[in-house]
């Protein structure tokens, strides 16, 4: 479904990721495993259009890489970043909302209603500004918009970093879920502990080079 050819990015003058080839099967959540540095942010970044990126990038057909930013968003990519890049000021219905605000999403008010379905506690503090949550609050939260766009695939880059074990163990149901939903996942992690059992298969990433088996110990 998401079909990766011999993709190259990089970051002003510097190659960053070199050659990158991997699938995303349909209903398939997968693995991209690698220490920090790795490349693993530029890779989700050069798909998403924030990192100008050469070779192809195929899902359902149309080649990400040849479509502008938005228009990536409006295919059914939904992108979790690292850093949550939520808006402090608005809603947390409002950021969830926010892709919606640029593109077409198919159904959002119905998409809207499952994603609060599957998370709960992101629907109890809908109208609380984004600023007032905790960061592993804003995780989840930051998860429900990628699902707002995301109606193909998810990108989720270190989705458990930084979590309290608690709210850990919750973000792992959520994404266990996700999978008997058929919503197909690429999650970017550098310890695989958190993901493994969630994961059908996983690619290795070191030095911005993706393969489907570990290099090194
Ligand atoms: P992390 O979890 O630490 O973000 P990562 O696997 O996501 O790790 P990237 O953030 O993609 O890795 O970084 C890959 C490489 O690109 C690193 O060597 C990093 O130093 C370099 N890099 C990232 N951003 C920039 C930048 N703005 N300018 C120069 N080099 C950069």
């Amino acid at each position: 479904m998401l079909s990766v050819t011999n993709l190259n990015a990089s970051i002003g003058p510097i190659p960053i990721i070199r050659g990158a080839t991997l699938s995303v099967n349909d209903g398939e959540m997968c693995g991209l495993i690698g220490r920090n540095g790795a490349g693993k942010t530029t890779l989700f970044r050069a798909l998403m259009g924030a990192v100008p990126a050469t070779g192809k990038a195929e899902l359902e057909h149309v080649d990400l890489l040849a479509l502008p930013p938005h228009r990536r968003i409006a295919h059914g990519v939904g992108y979790m970043p690292e850093d949550r890049r939520l808006v402090p000021e608005f809603t947390v219905e409002e950021n969830i909302r926010l892709p919606t605000w640029s593109v077409a999403v198919d159904r959002a008010e119905d998409r809207l209603k499952w994603i609060f379905s599957i998370m709960p506690e992101v629907e109890r503090f809908r109208v609380r500004r984004a600023l007032e949550l905790s960061g592993g609050q804003q995780k989840m939260v930051a998860l429900a918009r990628a699902l707002m766009a995301g109606t193909r695939i998810l990108f989720l880059d270190e989705p458990f970093e930084g979590l309290a074990p608690a709210l850990a163990r919750r973000l792992g149901e959520v994404l266990a879920n996700l999978k008997s939903e058929g919503v197909s996942v690429l999650i970017a992690e550098s310890n695989e502990v958190h993901v493994l059992d969630l994961l059908a298969r996983a690619y290795f990433i070191e030095r911005g080079t993706v393969s489907d088996k570990r290099k090194s110990a």
